[in-house]
């Protein structure tokens, strides 16, 4: 009887385990960035393998892990002309979608049906997403396989431009074409831990969305998103989270690239998206020279500034999700406080670290 009660306890042990690591596994963990003034900002991959090419994971495990990790859209974008598996399972061009798709809807992900134009260098790989149906693109000649991608609707970017070196990965003439063509949307500035700066300064010059995406082909260890530790991700700040939503906002180039702890893109968004983050308090001690504030950022990324003025520290690190205290030195007079400092790790152009005010109000 006892050892029978036993059993019994111990087997409830292991299923209950079981069951709690199912709900930890199961559980989302957002990632926090403010609106912007007018769009809503979302967080999204524009860029992930399955066994249908030559990831490792099965479709869902993509969905599965974009639901841990706080992504709100995802892409899987499996190669065209690569498919190394297709010995063990389907060649079917649409099916990682298909497969994919009730994962995604029962986690509440967006999946943006995609694939990956797979060529040599130069033109290199292209990604096709808000596409309807993969087979029609897969053809021989490069250019009407992205023809076959925009006559269905979809939005067409350069992947990892530099990924066999900057001379092969240079702006050539096939660029010139599909820009000129208005084919081309975007390009990766950030894929994985690889930045392009070169791609960051064209899509300056012409008007291109800033991709950040993982290109992930192994399984996400990941269980969150933390600043200095998660994905290439793409910020899109969205008048409407839907699939137009989406499409039209990398249409207008409304997009930001996250990687580690570094945000790359346009001082339009990401001016707002810092004065949206940080909020400065008012002077909670003074003494004769010195005051005291606290500082807040209510986003995911540490922003690191450095002083182009005259007041406060030489450096300011605020970290994400949290609250630092800064000490003032030398004020005087009354009036709200303006120190003048640069974000070393958001990028405005190559080499260009943002501009941005802290106002201590008096
Ligand atoms: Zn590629
Ligand atoms: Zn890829």
């Amino acid at each position: 009887m006892l050892s029978e009660f036993k059993r019994g306890c111990s087997s409830l042990f292991i299923l209950s385990a079981l069951v709690a690591n199912a709900a930890a596994a199961d559980t989302r963990r957002e990632i926090r960035f403010p609106d912007i003034p007018g769009y809503k900002t979302i967080v999204a991959d524009f860029h992930t393998h399955t066994v249908f090419s030559d990831g490792l994971v099965w479709p869902t495990v993509r969905m599965d892990e974009a639901w841990r990790e706080g992504i709100d859209a995802i892409a899987v974008t499996d190669h065209i002309e690569y498919q190394p598996h297709k010995k063990y399972v389907s060649d079917d061009h649409n099916a990682s979608y298909e497969v994919a798709l009730p994962t995604a809807q029962r986690k509440n992900i967006m999946l943006i049906k995609g694939t990956e134009i797979t060529r040599d260098t130069p033109p290199g790989h292209f990604n096709a997403v808000f596409i309807s149906d993969v087979d029609p693109i897969d053809t021989p000649k490069f250019l009407e396989a992205v023809e076959a991608a925009i006559d269905q609707g979809g939005f067409v970017f350069w992947n990892h431009p530099g990924w066999q070196g900057p001379k092969k990965g240079s702006w050539k003439r096939v660029h010139d074409r599909l820009h000129k063509k208005k084919w081309l949307g975007g390009i990766e500035v950030l894929n994985a831990e690889n930045y392009y700066p070169e791609a960051h300064q064209w899509c300056l010059d012409k008007g291109l969305a800033m991709l950040g995406n993982s290109d992930f082909h192994a399984p996400s260890m990941r269980h969150h998103t933390v600043t200095g530790d998660h994905r290439a991700l793409t910020l899109v700040f969205v008048k409407e989270f839907t699939q137009d939503g989406v499409k039209e906002a990398l249409n207008d180039a409304r997009t930001a690239a996250w990687g580690q702890d570094r945000m790359i893109g346009r001082k339009e968004h990401l001016g707002p998206l810092f004065d949206a983050s940080i909020q400065v308090f008012p002077a909670h001690f003074e003494d004769r020279n010195n005051l005291w504030v606290e500082i807040e950022n209510s986003s995911h990324l540490t922003y690191k500034l450095k002083r182009t003025g005259d007041k406060g520290p030489g450096t300011i690190t605020i970290n994400a999700d949290a609250r630092v205290i800064v000490r003032v030195e030398n004020v005087s007079g009354n009036g709200d406080i303006t120190l003048e400092y640069e974000a070393e790790n958001v990028l405005i152009a190559p080499g260009e670290a943002m501009p941005v005010t802290l106002t201590i109000p008096r």
